[in-house]
């Protein structure tokens, strides 16, 4: 390890996976010392994408064989000690619609499975699938039909009610990966601050907004990044400035002296929770996580707190802040540039985290197909997630072409959050000259392909009818909409069904 004089000072913007993973690998390989700067004022950000009671933790689940073998490599750092625990391998159904683009996805993910050795299992009819529940979700006698299961949701159900039953899954194939799991998400990033700061020595400063670069005119044209100035005025100088700031980067970059970011969009993503009982919680844990490429829905088991939450990966919406929020820089820069910026629990008048109702209604229909019974159950809370998203779904590692020392490390795209334990090797790769000329290629920033490879699973988040659409406030669910009795009958899913991608 080189001498802390001669360490490299690296400024990380951005204390979610990119950022904290960045800061990890900088300590193990030596000769960084590293100061990580987030405006969120605790730590993990409330807000976050990283920040969640749970993510999916595919191992191999991808169609792309370089991606698959990266996230093989992931869940064996998970799986170290170091995580303390964080990781759950409960098993992943990867489910799709027989024929569909989201089922030819399934199958190369598949074959990349097999191909990293893993004994997953190819579940062709509807009982194979069902096959990868505990038998007592099976049993005939608290199943009769999914048809059935749908036109009973009605407004009597009690918190006790639940009778473990699970869809039919009927024209679906799929695969079970018993090697992938979940993760306790915001207690993973936390293990991550803290190891950065008590085993590395590491800074780690929350409640510090960054504005701006503080740049000097370099050789060739080009500004030399020297640091980043804060909100507050205050200067934070560094050899390296890396921007992983997530679904925030495009409001960062459309400010005053900034160059707007055209390749990738803040995209919201709606998510709804459910409270088990202590008895219930017990009977749904042994289940795996359920993934439908089709539909972008899936479901967790329940989390140590007896929660299960259900999401839908989805083209996702924009917003864009119509009035500054004296709080943010990053809302005024959105409001008068029109770029999405997130609207989080923190933005003023979203402290609700109600998510729109056309979302709503998606996912308690999909529930009902996967967990009749739990369809039947109030929600207790739904969160508005962003992502940072790219046409091609591959993320941007890279440096900024315009400026020295300035790398972004972000556009997580949906599911970069399994990556936690080496993605950021593979950033420092990058800051060393020695990533793999595939990844290098798979995430630049300029002239990335826009045609996208085979294994790419961005086309699958929606079907050809469906486009991304702004947020309109007055569309929004309310506390009201999340009581199970609000909607008698399940919403036949409109014109925005979307085929989807994981
Ligand atoms: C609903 C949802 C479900 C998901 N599910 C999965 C999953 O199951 N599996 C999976 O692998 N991935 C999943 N993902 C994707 C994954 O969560 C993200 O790819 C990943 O967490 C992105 O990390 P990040 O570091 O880029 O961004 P974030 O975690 O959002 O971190 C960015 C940080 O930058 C800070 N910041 C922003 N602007 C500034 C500024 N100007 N100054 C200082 N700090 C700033 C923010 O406060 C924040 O802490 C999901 C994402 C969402 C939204």
């Amino acid at each position: 390890m080189a001498s802390p004089n001669q360490d490299k000072k690296v400024v990380i913007v951005g204390a979610g996976i990119f950022g904290v993973s960045t800061a990890l690998w900088m300590y193990k390989r030596g000769g960084y010392s590293v100061t990580i700067l987030d405006k969120a004022q605790i730590l993990p950000a409330p807000d976050a994408a990283s920040t969640d009671i749970n993510k999916i933790i595919r191992s191999g689940d991808y169609a792309d064989p370089t991606i698959a073998a990266l996230n093989v490599d992931a869940v064996n750092e998970w799986r170290k000690p170091e995580w303390e625990g964080t990781y759950h391998e409960s098993g992943v159904v990867m489910v799709a619609e027989a024929g569909s683009a989201g089922n030819a996805y399934v199958e190369s993910s598949y074959k990349n499975v097999c191909a990293n050795g893993i004994p997953a299992t190819h579940c062709k009819t509807s009982s194979e699938i069902r096959a990868a529940w505990p038998a007592k979700f099976r049993g005939e006698d608290v199943y009769s039909s999914l048809s059935h299961a749908v036109a009973s949701i009605v407004p009597s159900a009690k918190n006790s009610d639940v009778t473990p039953c699970l869809g039919e899954f009927n024209n679906k194939t799929a695969y079970l990966n018993p090697q992938s799991g979940w993760a306790e998400a915001g207690r993973a990033v936390a293990v991550g601050l803290r190891r950065i700061t008590h085993e590395y020595g590491g800074v780690v400063r929350a409640g510090c907004e960054v504005r701006g670069l503080v740049e000097e005119q370099g050789q060739g044209g080009k500004k030399t990044v020297k640091g980043v100035e804060l909100t507050t005025g205050e200067k934070v100088l560094g050899d390296i400035v890396i921007i992983a700031t997530g679904a925030w980067t495009p409001a960062l970059f459309a400010q005053d002296g900034m160059e707007q970011l055209t390749q990738v969009v803040a995209t919201g993503q709606s998510v709804a929770k459910l409270q088990l009982t202590p008895e219930e919680a017990e009977r749904y844990s042994k289940n795996p996580v359920i993934f439908d490429m089709k539909t972008g829905f899936y479901v967790f088991p329940p989390t140590p707190e007896n929660i299960i939450k259900c999401a839908i990966h989805d083209k996702g919406y924009t917003y864009q802040a119509h009035e500054a929020n004296p709080n943010s820089v990053n809302d005024e820069a959105s409001a008068k540039t029109g770029v999405s910026v997130p609207r989080t629990v923190l933005t003023p008048g979203g402290e609700g985290g109600f998510i729109p109702l056309e979302m709503l209604k998606r996912l308690r229909q999909h529930l009902c197909e996967v967990y009749p019974e739990l369809g039947k159950r109030d929600f207790i809370a739904t969160r508005l997630c962003w992502y940072l998203d790219t046409p091609d779904g591959d993320w941007l590692i890279d440096w900024h072409p315009k400026k020295e020392n300035l790398l972004f490390a972000t556009a997580g795209c949906g599911h970069a959050f399994k990556f936690l334990p080496n993605i950021g090797r593979e950033i420092v790769n990058k800051i060393e000259g020695t990533l793999a000329p595939a990844l290098e290629n798979k995430w630049r920033f300029d002239g990335r392909n826009s045609a996208r490879d085979a294994g790419s699973d961005s086309d699958l988040r929606g079907n050809e009818h469906a486009e991304r659409v702004a947020i309109k406030i007055e569309e929004l669910a309310t506390a009201h909409d999340l009581k199970a009795d609000r909607f008698a009958t399940p919403q036949k899913i409109g014109t925005h069904s979307r085929e989807s991608k994981l």
